[in-house]
């Protein structure tokens, strides 16, 4: 993508490394994001795992929330994992008091849906925006879609119909952790995203 803005990866907190890693994998040039700043200068950003209320209050100490929420609402690409869906959810179940997200997506997220029992597993999700084969997916005290509003579409569900994955426009979350896998079809969807919005501006 010579010429383009960088894609961005937030960096507060939580598995950020991995995505500059898989990002950079593919062919991307990734930029940190910390501040303010930094937010006008890329073509999208990836929100990673981590813990969704940290990540909450260090963004608005920051002074990066706002930044990123004018983003959203002028289309910026954003792709969330695991806590970084919850910060892209409208409305977010079981938070700790006051805990705020950037928002944009048209759901509710129930944050450690698994509740302690289960809080780590692993499971292979059709997913038919991707194609063949299912995603294996690995999910860590993981967040679920608890309730869809109707500008959002459910891209994957699991076997008793929890959705896991969603888009709505060009904000894109998913429960699970691609980035720990070697099947990085989640990133490339996200970066046509960002490649697609660069080619129209
Ligand atoms: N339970 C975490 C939260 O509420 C999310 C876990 C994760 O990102 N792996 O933010």
């Amino acid at each position: 993508m010579a010429g383009s803005a960088p894609v961005g990866v937030l960096a507060l907190q939580g598995d950020f490394r991995e995505h500059v890693a898989v990002l950079r994998g593919l062919g991307a040039d990734v930029l940190t994001v910390r501040r303010p700043e930094e937010v006008a200068a890329i073509g999208g950003l990836v929100i990673p795992g981590g813990e969704s209320s940290v990540m909450d209050k260090l963004s608005r100490s920051f002074g990066v929330a706002d930044a990123v929420r004018a983003g959203i609402r002028d289309g910026l690409p954003v792709y969330g994992t695991c806590a970084g869906l919850i910060m892209l959810a409208d409305r977010i179940l079981d938070g700790i008091r006051d805990q705020q997200s950037f928002g944009g997506l048209d759901v509710a997220v129930r944050r450690n849906a698994f509740g302690a029992q289960t809080e780590s597993f692993e499971a292979d999700l059709e997913v038919p925006v991707l194609g063949d084969p299912p995603m294996h997916a690995v999910f860590i005290r993981a967040p679920v879609v608890a309730e869809l509003g109707p500008a959002a579409t459910p891209l994957a569900a699991l076997d008793d119909g929890t959705v896991v994955a969603v888009e709505q426009g060009n904000l894109l979350g998913t429960s699970f952790h691609p980035e720990m896998t070697a099947d990085y079809r989640f990133h490339q969807y996200f970066l046509a995203k960002v490649a697609a919005r660069s080619a129209g501006r």
